[in-house]
């Protein structure tokens, strides 16, 4: 089942001008919502500090928490930080302002907001690229296992045997 994503609306017309704070939390639902089903486990969350100006809306996103997934060594789950902060500043009206990734332009009549694409997309960018376990913690026994094959490849690999493979593809013509 999709996680309604309604709760990460933010209705800013009414809002007074200035700074409002929101917290919102972001799990595998959260994920799921966007097709995206690569964590065994996630927890993050996301202040969210909105600054409504006379002309523009400033958002900056704060987010701290984890991800949980496979291991880049041993294969066993491991969690590992997600941190980051980004900004995006919406401004309103038909006019060709420079659009970029931090520029988001709306209709001049616009009055709510759907936070949870840009949350994921910050998100993504600010994944962590090594996952891995700290120094000592990864399972050994996976590792031995691993190098075992590793070793078998290089074998099948060794040049003094790609005779014989020549050999099994003529069979095959
Ligand atoms: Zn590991």
């Amino acid at each position: 089942m999709l996680k309604d994503l309604s709760e990460y609306n933010i209705k800013f017309e009414g809002l007074k001008q200035g700074i409002h704070f929101y917290e919102f939390t972001v799990d595998n639902e959260f994920f799921a919502g966007f097709d995206c089903f690569e964590f065994d486990k996630s927890a993050i969350n996301v202040e969210l500090e909105f600054k409504k100006q006379s002309t523009m809306l400033v958002l900056t996103f704060i987010f701290t928490g984890t991800i949980s997934v496979p291991c880049d060594r041993c294969l066993d789950e491991v969690d590992v930080d997600v941190e980051g902060e980004e900004k995006l500043i919406v401004k309103f009206g038909n006019e060709d302002y420079d659009q970029s990734d931090e520029i988001l332009i709306l209709p001049i009549h616009e009055y709510e907001l759907n936070v949870a694409e840009y949350i994921y997309e910050f998100i993504n960018v600010n994944l962590p690229q090594k996952r891995v376990h700290f120094e000592g913690l990864c399972n050994q026994k996976v590792i031995d296992e691993l190098e075992k094959i590793e070793q078998k490849t290089e074998i099948v690999n060794d040049p003094r045997w790609s005779g014989l493979k020549d050999i099994n593809l003529n069979k095959n013509k």
